[in-house]
């Protein structure tokens, strides 16, 4: 018997590496726009025909290459951007496998001019079948122009695996925006079969997002930056009036690079936590940015997926950081529903980012919990906290750490300089409208109070504040009623019974489902208990699906839930009065626990605007 082990031949060794770095048209499309940034161009041109499948062309103002790179560039392995193994653990360079041109030229016809600026004449270069054809100098442009023709013409099992034209193309113009998006500074156009559909200019990063993603969303976009000495966010985060019922525009780049991550996704969702309907999709644009030694990017051959050292960190960071940046917009709700564009353009509407506003953000405590303690590590919750029991399990990545909403990042503390500004004038009666809305006087104009909203802010940090040790003294009952629930809401409550203790109620178990109240907060009529219990009971268990609440924080929402003051509950002046300077002795005071605003503010420059004056 002969044997019968053979070596495959070359070229078909390539193609079979190559399917792995080209899989379609948009592949493509990656690698050589990937390759024009690396090699510095400020302008690149995309241009396309027949969805990429006759026709993807790169056109760059970058370094180019003299005639030997331009040779050696489509040999497997070649690259000029690493030299040694370490190299692959700091890249901070699109491209790093060297492996790019070889499989298109396994996989496609290739023509590429290239020069160097210093150098007179460029380098055409034709290859087919990963074989040189033709090279000779020729006059060009300084940059490089490399053209990808009839892809998979020698491979046509993968070349019938191509999908519909609008399909391929869909692919491509992802990949288009997945690059100009991180690349703002570098102007950018795609031509396909003639047309131009996308003409970019060099721009700032949110009119790069708003020039690619829509005008629509111009004034509805919120800037996102927090800065640690392990990793740097920043970014656009739409306000929860730009979600829509379809994902899509949700991009993620971790050191300009983009990624897929269902996890850190969950970390911008979790941050819209009740501010938009919960099968929505905001729009988000984030760029993370940290040492590359603790990534590896390297895991996936298409390099859209990503290992982090420590992914929880991430994703505490990220949460919080889009939370702090929507609290912050939040601050003056927006008021661009159906208005005027007019109106929209007005400053406490459109939030430009301001050096100003910088500073003030990098001052707030957010910013200062993360640089001031240096590492992202103290992240990490206090002792108690569930985060610190929480292991990834095998039910797999989306598992969240069910102490996350307990952590410090959660409570973001109020600005003293914009509580001047808006500090309410006592001295002028507060008016209530329709049962409902408290108006107020300010320094500056009026603001107009949610009377439910802000007592649910009172009473959430109000009973958060009494589980962390400044407990509500019990006032005990002369005639202890008891309550009899069902099993399991007797369950429930017994599970509950500690936490209630320091939130004034003093509940004992009292045989087989039924439980004695022999105290209640001071503040609770007498007669309301067990009316409360049930409704907070009942409360708590809308919450039962909701993995990123820990217990405590369940029962703290359900119960200011329930004790609010509601709308439509006529008030006193001395009630309005007290109610107002609890919101403002608030920590975060401009929202309702479950995301609601508060108050608006009106002053007097939106006022003159808003009258045409
Ligand atoms: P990699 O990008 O991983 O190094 P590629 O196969 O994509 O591998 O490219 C090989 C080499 O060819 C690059 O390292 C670079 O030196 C050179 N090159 C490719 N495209 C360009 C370009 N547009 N301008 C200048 N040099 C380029
Ligand atoms: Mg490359």
């Amino acid at each position: 018997m002969p044997d019968i082990v053979q070596l495959l031949p070359d070229n078909i060794a390539n193609q079979i590496a190559a399917g792995e770095v080209i899989q379609r048209p948009a592949s493509a499309v990656k690698e050589l726009m990937e390759n024009a940034i690396d090699a510095s161009a400020s302008d690149i041109k995309l241009v396309i025909q027949d969805a990429g499948k006759s026709l993807v062309q790169v056109i760059d103002n970058g370094k180019g290459m003299g005639e030997t790179d331009a040779r050696m560039a489509f040999e497997r392995h070649a690259t000029s951007k690493i030299r040694n193994i370490e190299d692959l653990f700091l890249i901070r360079t699109m491209g790093f496998r060297g492996e790019a041109l070889a499989s298109i030229a396994a996989v496609a016809q290739v023509e590429m001019k290239t020069r160097k600026a210093e150098n007179e004449t460029g380098s055409f270069i034709e290859i087919e079948n990963s074989k040189v054809v033709r090279q000779e100098p020729v006059a060009c442009a300084p940059g490089t122009s490399i053209a990808m023709k009839n892809l998979f013409f020698n491979v046509p099992a993968r070349r019938n695996f191509l999908k519909s034209n609008a399909a391929e193309m869909r692919h491509i113009v992802d990949e288009f925006i997945r690059i100009v998006l991180a690349f703002p500074s570098i102007s950018f156009s795609l031509v396909s079969n003639g047309q131009e559909l996308f003409h970019l200019e060099k721009n700032s990063l949110k009119q790069r997002i708003v020039q690619v993603l829509g005008t629509q969303f111009n004034a509805r976009l919120v800037s996102v930056q927090e800065q640690t000495d392990y990793l740097t966010i920043y970014g656009f985060v739409g306000k929860p009036d730009t979600a829509k019922k379809t994902r899509g525009d949700q991009y993620f780049f971790v050191n300009n690079r983009f990624i897929r991550s269902a996890y850190l996704n969950h970390a911008v969702m979790s941050a819209y936590q009740d501010m938009i309907p919960s099968d929505s999709y905001p729009l988000y644009a984030l760029f993370i940015d940290l040492d590359p030694s603790h990534v590896d990017i390297n895991v996936h051959p298409t390099k859209q997926e990503i290992k982090f050292e420590d992914e929880r960190i991430i994703y505490a960071f990220v949460q919080a950081a889009v939370k702090h940046a929507l609290a912050q917009f939040s601050i003056t709700p927006s008021l661009d529903f159906d208005l005027d564009p007019d109106i929209q353009r007005l400053d406490a509407v459109a939030k430009p980012f301001t050096e100003q506003r910088k500073s003030e953000i990098t001052s707030s405590g957010l910013y200062q919990t993360f640089t001031q303690k240096n590492q992202a590590h103290l992240v990490e919750p206090s002792q108690d906290s569930d985060l610190r029991h929480w292991k990834k399990d095998n039910t797999g990545e989306n598992e969240l750490p069910s102490g996350i909403s307990n952590m410090p990042v959660n409570r973001i503390p109020w600005d003293e300089s914009s509580a001047e500004a808006l500090a309410f004038r006592l001295d002028i009666p507060v008016i209530q409208l329709l049962n409902t809305y408290l108006v107020a006087t300010t320094n500056t104009g009026f603001m107009l109070v949610h009377q439910q909203s802000a007592h649910e802010r009172i009473l959430y940090e109000k009973y958060l504040a009494a589980l962390n040790g400044k407990r509500i003294a019990v006032q005990h009952s002369l005639f202890p009623v008891t309550i009899q629930l069902t099993a399991p809401d007797a369950i429930l409550l017994g599970e509950l019974i500690p936490d209630l203790h320091e939130l004034g109620y003093l509940i004992e178990p009292f045989g087989k489902d039924s439980f004695i109240i022999q105290g209640t907060p001071a503040d609770l009529d007498q007669g309301r208990e067990t009316a409360v219990l049930e409704a907070v009971l009942e409360q708590f268990k809308h919450y039962s699906n909701n993995k990123l609440f820990s217990v405590r924080e369940k029962l703290i929402r359900s119960m200011a839930n329930q004790r609010a003051i509601k709308a439509g509950k006529s008030l006193m002046e001395d009630e309005m009065g007290k109610l107002l300077e609890g919101l403002f002795s608030c920590e975060q005071p401009n929202m309702s626990p479950d995301g609601k605003p508060t108050y608006w503010e009106f002053n007097q420059d939106q006022l003159q605007k808003i009258f045409n004056r």
